[in-house]
């Protein structure tokens, strides 16, 4: 980061990697694969009650060719997974998937020869969602763990750095997962980082 000397003089040095991550983490454009029950609860991610707006993320595309995060919401009849698969290899790279909810995660209840158990047998997921359904404020912990899996990725630094593994981000969102223990939700928890 820049000296507080070269801020003055009107500089800011960074990577070329940040740059671009930190466009396309905050502006991850959803293709939303809603095939059942969770597909209301992810319509409620972007309505204005839990406003997805503020992760630069409410343009939800249902082109594929304008969107980069395909969310996978509902069971997938082996009929559909075709069309999801076709979808998604129109998509164009970077790209990332979320399974939301148990049905598309693992089959959920749905166990019969109809429904593909997991959407992961043909989609390389990066997010599973628990749950049945998921609420919304699950989608958009789902959201910011592919965030900071983009914020994570080298593209322009890894081609010059003869393949070794390129060090960790630090995470850029605090951690507040748990009702106990280190992790407990407590205020200070909520609103600094760790
Ligand atoms: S996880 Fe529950 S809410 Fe979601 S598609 Fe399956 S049955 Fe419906």
């Amino acid at each position: 980061m820049a000296s507080d000397s070269s801020l003055s003089e009107g500089f800011l040095t960074t990577r070329v990697d940040a740059v671009v991550n930190w466009a396309r983490s905050n502006s991850l454009m959803p293709l939303p694969m809603g095939l059942s029950c969770c597909a209301i609860e992810m319509m409620a991610f972007a309505a204005p009650k839990y406003d997805v707006a503020r992760f630069g993320s409410e343009a939800m595309r249902f082109s594929p060719r304008q969107a980069d995060l395909m969310i996978v919401a509902g069971w997938v009849s082996y009929k559909m997974a075709h069309t999801i698969r076709r979808v998604w290899d129109q998509m164009a790279d970077p790209k990332w998937c979320i399974a939301m909810g148990a049905c598309a995660s693992t089959g959920g209840m749905h166990r019969c020869y109809g429904v593909v158990q997991g959407c992961d047998n043909f989609l390389p997921v990066d997010v599973y969602i628990s749950g049945c359904p998921p609420r919304p404020e699950s989608l958009i912990h789902a959201l910011m763990d592919i965030q900071e899996k983009v914020r994570n990725e080298y593209s322009v630094a890894q081609d010059g750095h003869f393949g070794n593994e390129m060090p960790a981000a630090a995470a850029a969102r605090p951690k507040v997962l748990s009702s106990v223990g280190a992790d407990a939700i407590n205020p200070d928890g909520l609103y600094h980082q760790q």
